[in-house]
């Protein structure tokens, strides 16, 4: 029997990257998996097919995360077609990297709309759900950046610092309910997001990196089965870093 048996996962972007391998994750362990995407509506519909060949629910909906009235949409969707939402993977996320002497007005926006309003949209959405189930695993994707900064980051290192407050606020206000808040911090992880470094750049995280190599989206997604599983029954207000031991 698999660690999500019985269980709805609701994840956010999960057509590529570590979304999508959170979304497999999930699905090998059992979980019916409502997903979400923006543009790659091609990429929706092969995970979709991988996922219901896994032998599980799937369905993809096209949601804007930085869209309140979308999330909620979403939600309500989601929660008529599967009956309940037991684990929410906040993960759609975009960069806008220059230093901020460059930074425009809407370079700043866009990221702050798209990772952290976001939050707020989903998670707006899908508490109430979750608290009146009485349980609920919520799963943020934060950043190493969000714990230490970066420079020419500081948009995106700002979203994802908000995401951490914004998790122990959820586990506060929610663990009388029995719904769990958490973060992930990826370090330096081989996606579409990292394939534009350079190479020089590629090179100067690794050595930075205790176990000397990029993580995968498999990496994330095991912290993510364990952050959505009961297996971390105990755990709420949390950020676990995925990072190979990265020196900030
Ligand atoms: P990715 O390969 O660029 O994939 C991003 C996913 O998010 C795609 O499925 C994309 O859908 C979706 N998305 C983007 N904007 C969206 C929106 N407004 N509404 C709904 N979906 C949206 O990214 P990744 O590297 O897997 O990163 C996933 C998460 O991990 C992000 O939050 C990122 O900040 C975080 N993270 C990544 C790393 C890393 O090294 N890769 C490190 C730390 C944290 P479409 O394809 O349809 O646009």
């Amino acid at each position: 029997m698999g660690l999500l048996e019985g269980k709805v996962a609701l994840i956010t972007g999960a057509t590529r990257g570590i979304g999508r391998a959170i979304a497999v994750k999930y699905a090998s362990e059992g979980a019916d998996i409502a997903f979400t995407y923006l543009s790659s509506a091609a990429a929706a519909n092969e995970l979709v097919a991988e996922l219901e060949s896994l032998g599980v629910r799937a369905v993809g909906y096209r949601s804007d995360a930085a869209s309140y009235e979308e999330a909620h949409t979403l939600a309500t969707e989601v929660n008529k077609t599967f009956g309940h939402i037991d684990i929410l993977v906040h993960n759609a996320g975009i960069t806008r990297d220059t230093l901020l002497m460059r930074m425009s007005q809407e370079m700043w926006d866009s990221v702050i709309d798209t990772n952290l309003k976001s939050a707020f949209n989903i998670t707006h959405a899908v508490a109430p759900i979750m608290a009146r189930q009485r349980s609920g695993s919520i799963v943020y994707m934060s950043s190493v950046v969000g714990i230490g900064g970066n420079a020419g980051q500081a948009n995106y290192a700002a979203s994802k610092a908000g995401l951490i407050a914004f998790a122990k606020s959820v586990a506060k206000e929610f663990g009388a309910r029995g719904v769990r808040a958490n973060c992930i911090a990826p370090g330096f992880i081989q996606t579409d997001m990292t394939s534009v470094l350079s190479e020089d750049i590629r090179a100067s995280f690794v050595e930075n990196i205790s176990l000397r190599r990029a993580g995968t989206p498999e990496d994330v997604a095991g912290v993510a089965l364990f952050l959505g599983s009961s297996l971390s029954a105990y755990v709420t207000g949390q950020t676990i870093p995925c990072c190979g031991g990265m020196r900030g």
